[in-house]
């Protein structure tokens, strides 16, 4: 008598557990500005607040970010390097130290084309009121723009300019590093699908609950059109475009992405895409490849194995690196 009454009560008792699990997990995000761009976090949690809790942990980490690395807060530890670096060694913190380490070593392996000090250049120019620098004061700041010029001492935990006009910006790596540190509090908190969008830098954690996420590409031209969807699961996304910030003057696109040996906007390229493992390197690359151009940027994916590249160029044409071949219209 006991046994008949209590095995299915039991039975029922865990049947609801599991409905009520299973009907309180859900789809859960949020999109805020930090960063100078947009911030979105989305995540699958079986509990609503717990899933709250991560998304808002994530945006506090992406404002700590800002609040170290950004160029235009007077306070930032960047700008007091900016301030101090060209005149004496001055003591930084681990993490910006392995960033700017991080942005050197792909300097090198991208034979300049990523270069944090394109900023003795970038500050001249102001997108929002279409200021771009002269080609005489563009060029008295060029013999500033050259990473070797970077001094890192890890022993005294130091930084320091060899020349005098430099300026360092990590705007195109610190949005990935960004997105990074947000998919790491994601995992820290058992969020098993998630994904994590700074702009134009994404990662993804996990699938979209048995299918893959799909990542799309912006048509260049078209703010609302899309040129390509890409399926994706456990990988970062990057993508730099000539359409993010700019402003044309005279038939010329002032934008963004600088050449370091020019000190001007780069004039061949639309959008670079990069994939990968993780969305520091994806972010620093998608900037790389977009100054490198088409050939040499696809030279330089193709020789990275777990990279790959979509790149719209000047004239519109989508070009892919090797892994993307199925991907390629029929008739290229
Ligand atoms: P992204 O959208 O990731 O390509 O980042 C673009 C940002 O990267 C710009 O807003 C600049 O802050 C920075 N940047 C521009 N040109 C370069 C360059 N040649 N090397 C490194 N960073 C750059
Ligand atoms: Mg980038």
């Amino acid at each position: 008598m006991f046994l008949k009454q209590t095995v299915p009560s039991f039975l029922i008792f865990l049947a609801v557990m599991l409905w009520t699990s299973v009907a309180s997990a859900q789809w859960l995000s949020d999109e805020q500005a930090i960063m100078g761009t947009s911030v979105r976090v989305e995540v699958w949690s079986d509990n609503k607040t717990k899933g709250q809790q991560v998304i808002t942990k994530v945006m506090a980490e992406m404002r700590r970010i800002d609040r170290l690395m950004s160029p235009f807060k007077t306070d930032s530890e960047l700008t007091k390097i900016n301030n101090l670096a060209g005149s004496q060694p001055v003591k930084i913190g681990q993490e910006l130290m392995n960033l700017i380490d991080k942005s050197l070593s792909i300097s090198k392996k991208t034979k300049g084309a990523f270069d944090i000090t394109f900023a003795s250049a970038g500050f001249m120019y102001d997108f929002r009121q279409k200021k771009h620098p002269s080609q005489a004061s563009l060029k008295k700041v060029l013999p500033s723009i050259n990473y070797r010029h970077i001094q890192l001492n890890r022993k005294k935990q130091t930084i320091f300019f060899k020349n005098k006009g430099v300026k360092i910006d990590l705007g195109g790596i610190a949005k990935g590093y960004a997105v990074d540190l947000g998919i790491a509090i994601l995992k820290k908190n058992n969020i098993q699908h998630g994904i994590v969008t700074a702009g134009g830098d994404s990662r993804i954690l996990g699938d979209r609950k048995g299918r893959p996420w799909f990542v799309g590409i912006r048509d260049p031209r078209n703010r609302q059109g899309l040129v390509a969807k890409l399926p994706m699961r456990d990988e970062a996304i990057s993508t730099s475009g000539d359409y993010e910030r700019f402003f044309e003057e005279n038939g010329v696109r002032y934008h963004h992405i600088i050449s370091p040996k020019t000190g001007k906007s780069v004039d061949y390229m639309r959008s670079a895409t990069v994939l990968g493992p993780d969305a520091t390197t994806t972010d620093a690359l998608s900037t790389s490849v977009f100054v490198l151009g088409a050939r040499k940027g696809l030279t330089l994916i193709n020789n990275m194995p777990g990279f790959e590249a979509v790149i719209i160029n000047k004239q519109g044409t989508m070009l892919y690196s090797n892994g993307f071949e199925n991907l390629a219209p029929a008739t290229n």
